[in-house]
């Protein structure tokens, strides 16, 4: 992970623990090569355009950046949104620097299904923006691109 993300992860993962929520990374940053083999992967299961919805083409994934960690889990059959984990995540990541990367109805406009287990490091003054306003990381940037401030 990029050292900023990291240092506001752990202590996150710590504060977390406090309140007997274990969160932990189950994948955080990936070379272009490991992303581009685990696209490939998922291209051959579900077809191309399936796997578009879920898995970034080598070189388009967040988790390139180092920014970017998969928490607990990667898959929807997990059901990830029903634990209290997640609801600890979505409560509390913005604290830390991290949002929701890609929110539940917003496929629209993100690009991707919902992934309540992927978690990007923006800061934690762009992530209480992001979670206060309720909207996504697409429509901070057009903020930001007009406003050149927030
Ligand atoms: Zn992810």
């Amino acid at each position: 992970m990029h050292p900023l993300a990291y240092t506001h992860f752990k202590k996150m993962v710590l504060d977390a623990l406090n309140d007997n929520i274990v969160l932990y990374s189950v994948s955080a940053y990936r070379s272009f090569k490991d992303q581009a083999s685990i696209y490939q992967n998922y291209v051959k299961k579900d077809g191309e355009e399936k796997a578009n919805k879920y898995s970034a083409k080598p070189g388009t994934s967040e988790h390139q950046t180092g920014l970017a960690v998969d928490i607990n889990t990667c898959f929807t059959k997990d059901h990830f949104e029903k634990t209290k984990e997640a609801k600890w995540l979505s409560n509390n990541a913005y604290k830390y620097g991290f949002i929701l990367r890609y929110p539940k109805d917003k496929e629209k406009i993100t690009g991707y299904i919902y992934e309540p287990w992927h978690y990007r490091y923006v800061g934690i003054k762009a992530a209480t923006f992001i979670y206060q306003s309720e909207i996504t990381f697409e429509e901070y940037y057009d903020i930001m691109i007009e406003n050149k401030e927030v």
